[in-house]
């Protein structure tokens, strides 16, 4: 009988064990102490073919995942989209797919009862295709500084993406100029700032070096600013909006040689209860130990009061980078 429960207790204790290390695979992220955390988070936007054909190579060489934010009228659209086999099974590899509305229109520009149906009928969308969209892209940054169309978006979806500077702040701790908001994340358009700057590929992946290491000052003590790339095309076609095949490996390559943790949107999750946004640890219903408090994001819910004033963006546009999102 004792030994019957001591072979249950140990079989007990082995599941839990399994369960604690499948359920926390960015943990070592989460050690506030642990300093140099790299982390990045990679978008591809728009459901181009060459992101699975061009891009998706190259993160499977470095085994890394990214999010894929899908317009649903331009799938299968032509020779340059990608068909719903091709996301579907990049769902199946573990990338994350998203929605950036169903007609890619400027959200700010239509009538309320338009933005619900881009809003919620491109979570229908894929929900139809068995894809349960997590976050949201705004088309042209459009609208997400809106207070009608963030509060569509608000009651669609747990975050949502905009492109008005590389930093996404987990954490203001005491500065009162830092503010941001889970539906206007922010992340950083390479192709636009390639384009704007007429950047050359080394002179490209110089910027991108500095733009993945802008986090390091912010993350002495935990990760607490997370850089999230926007991509669009991955060809050489050297049209606007590509990236060349080589310089995208190039970035990928370091990225990997640099130790960077590579993470989808699908990574970051708000906690209602503390208000915080954090990466993942794969427990997202418990609340967060006061140890994490240190780096979980102070986010504020969607009010009249709280829109995002972009003070952290406005400094970047100053100093030259790009906020503008295709
Ligand atoms: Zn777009």
């Amino acid at each position: 009988m004792k030994r019957l429960f001591t072979l249950l207790a140990s079989l007990v204790m082995t599941m839990a064990l399994v369960g604690s290390f499948s359920s926390n695979v960015y943990a070592s992220q989460q050690l506030p102490n642990n300093s140099n955390q790299k982390v990045v988070i990679l978008t591809f936007d728009d459901g181009y073919k060459s992101q699975y054909s061009n891009a998706k190579p190259t993160l499977d060489k470095y085994g890394f995942k990214a999010t894929f934010y899908i317009v649903c009228n331009y799938v299968g659209n032509g020779d340059n989209r990608m068909t719903w086999e091709e996301i579907k099974s990049l769902r199946q590899e573990g990338h994350d797919i998203a929605s950036h509305t169903m007609n890619h229109d400027d959200l700010s520009k239509l009538p309320p009862q338009t933005v619900e149906y881009e809003v919620a009928q491109s979570k229908q969308c894929l929900f139809d295709q068995g894809i349960n969209p997590k976050s949201f892209a705004y088309p042209f940054n459009g609208g997400s500084d809106d207070p009608t169309v963030l509060n569509i978006v608000a009651s669609h979806y747990d975050l949502a993406r905009t492109a008005t500077g590389p930093l996404t702040f987990l954490s203001c701790g005491d500065d009162s100029e830092c503010t941001t908001n889970k539906y206007s994340i922010m992340g950083w358009s390479h192709d636009s700032e390639k384009k704007n700057n007429a950047y050359n590929d080394q002179q490209m992946l110089d910027r991108f070096v500095q733009v993945v290491n802008s986090q390091n000052e912010y993350n002495t003590n935990g990760v607490n600013a997370v850089p999230i790339l926007i991509w669009h095309k991955i060809d050489n076609t050297n049209e606007e909006y590509s990236t060349s095949m080589d310089l995208f490996e190039a970035e990928m390559k370091y990225l990997y040689d640099n130790g960077f943790t590579v993470l989808t949107m699908a990574d970051l999750v708000y906690d209602e209860g503390s208000t915080y946004l954090k990466i993942s640890d794969g427990n997202d219903n418990v609340p967060i130990p006061a140890t994490e408090r240190d780096f979980a994001a102070k986010i504020n819910d969607v009010d009249e009061d709280s829109i995002p004033d972009n003070a952290r963006s406005k400094e970047e546009a100053e100093s030259g980078i790009s906020t503008e999102e295709f």
